[in-house]
């Protein structure tokens, strides 16, 4: 069992900048309390000299390390020896061109493309970052391995410990709005599930003091392994484009790991000199979870070359506490208002001149149901790239001809429960079943047809209908 010794850590913090061998295993800088990085020394590594040359990793598909869309980008993510890399088959991903929702988004004809996270083996994109995650819990010896989740991080580490059956599952989940979709997969594949009576920001908080004291290791997106992973949902893009660079990428803002793994994707591939720009990123939080939002637009918080600034963010934390502010959404793997990755993403606004946006929950469920009608489908945290996105062009931000990939980080299938209540439920009962205050119309509604159990009226209703 093997890490190699091309990678480091290194806090994120430019004051700091403290070191890490690859071996230790912690979640913040032991100096200063921040984010860690993975790093890289490229000299050594040697990654190919063009982009398209991992086109040709996909001839050697019979072997799993290729196979996965993960793997197969193993020279830049090499921080474990090739042979002890763990895959499950994830990254099997499209990017599917989407012109009905250009057309609702308001780009031209061929200008949206919808990037499906959701066809991973545990349906949504969390496999990238857990294969990763999972890598390094192994070479470094773990045993069990825990997450707080508001859903589809455990659905991930649960399938990776009953596939692999190389460490034991330790769940947290708040006792609020999990999907129905998400528990089905964690209690499904054994993982021991802990219910705590709290939001995620509470299940966040008592997972990393329960695997500190108990030496689990942690595979939340804290987690700086986790992030390398997801910087291979950009490559598969780049690639699906043959290698041109799109204008924007959009992404829903939860915990912060996609948006802050791909600013870093980005930065890296542009030192190496495998691509010469860099597309805008777009996060996008709920109206009804919207820290990042607040800070970023309204407070006007910026990485700074690391200097955040005298802890805008801690004020805002103790601002939502007097207040005794929870998030609140529909999109339940967005409802987190206190992003463990804010400084990261900072740093990927930086990088990938940023935006940031938030959109409600009508929004949310309207934009769905434009993906669900024009594509493979989403849970409604994936729309809110859609609703973002069209936000942005309504506000002129993204114009009409530019290249827009929207990313759909989880299955349809992941949240039945509020596709159906869209489609089906009176308007007045809507949002008791809904859970939300704030979707007043199903507005792309495509309601069932009752009618009686007769030949001739099921032929007549078929015929007024289609
Ligand atoms: C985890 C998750 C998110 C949030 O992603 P972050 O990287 O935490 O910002 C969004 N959508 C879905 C479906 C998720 O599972
Ligand atoms: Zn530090």
């Amino acid at each position: 069992m093997a890490l190699t010794d091309l990678a480091y850590q290194r806090c994120i913090s430019p004051q700091c900048g403290e070191t890490y061998g690859t071996d230790e295993v912690r979640v913040a800088c032991g100096k200063c309390g921040d984010l860690l990085d993975v790093l890289y020394d490229w000299n050594r590594v040697k990654p190919p000299t063009k982009l398209s040359d991992f086109e040709q990793m996909w001839t050697r598909r019979h072997e799993p390390l290729r196979f996965s869309g993960v793997w197969r980008f193993h020279e830049l993510l090499p921080f474990a020896a090739a042979q002890d890399v763990v895959t499950v088959g994830e990254g099997q991903t499209v990017l599917q061109r989407a012109d009905s929702v250009a057309k609702y988004v308001g780009v031209n004809s061929g200008g949206l493309y919808l990037q499906y996270e959701g066809l991973n083996p545990s349906g949504s994109f969390k496999d990238n970052g857990m294969s990763a995650a999972f890598t390094h819990a192994r070479v470094t010896g773990a045993k069990r391995a825990a997450c707080a989740s508001t859903g589809n991080t455990s659905a991930s580490l649960a399938m990776y410990c009953s596939v692999t059956r190389l460490m034991k599952a330790v769940i947290f989940v708040g006792s609020g709005k999990i999907a129905f979709g998400k528990l089905s997969q964690a209690l499904d594949y054994g993982a021991l599930t802990v219910q705590i009576a709290g939001d995620f920001d509470d299940a966040m908080a008592r997972v990393k003091e329960v695997s500190r004291d108990l030496g689990i290791y942690l595979v939340n997106s804290v987690n700086p392994f986790r992030l390398e992973g997801q910087k291979t949902i950009m490559y598969r893009v780049l690639e699906a484009l043959r290698w041109e660079i799109p204008d924007w990428i959009v992404v829903p803002g939860g915990n912060l790991g996609n948006s802050s793994a791909f600013g870093k994707a980005f930065s890296e591939l542009l030192e190496l000199g495998l691509i010469d720009r860099i597309p805008r990123l777009a996060v996008i939080n709920a109206a009804g979870a919207n820290t990042l939002y607040e800070l970023y637009e309204n407070r006007g918080l910026r990485w700074n070359g690391g200097n955040g600034g005298p802890c805008v963010a801690c004020d805002y934390y103790k601002e939502l506490d007097r207040e005794g502010k929870k998030a609140s959404t529909i999109a339940s793997a967005i409802e987190i208002n206190r992003p463990v990755n804010l400084n990261k993403c900072l740093r990927a606004l930086d990088i990938c001149d940023g935006v940031v946006r938030q959109v409600t929950d009508q929004d949310i469920m309207d934009a769905k149901a434009q993906v669900g009608a024009g594509g493979i489908g989403c849970e409604p945290a994936s729309a809110a790239s859609v609703a973002g996105a069209k936000l942005l062009r309504e506000q002129g931000v993204i114009g009409a001809d530019e290249r827009v990939v929207c990313i759909l980080t989880g299955h349809l299938l992941k949240d039945p429960t509020a596709t159906v209540a869209y489609h089906t439920t009176d308007q007045d009962k809507f949002n008791e079943v809904l859970g939300s205050r704030d979707v007043k119309r199903a507005s792309f509604a495509n309601r069932a047809v009752a009618v009686p159990n007769d030949l001739g009226e099921i032929i007549k209703a078929i015929q007024l209908y289609s």
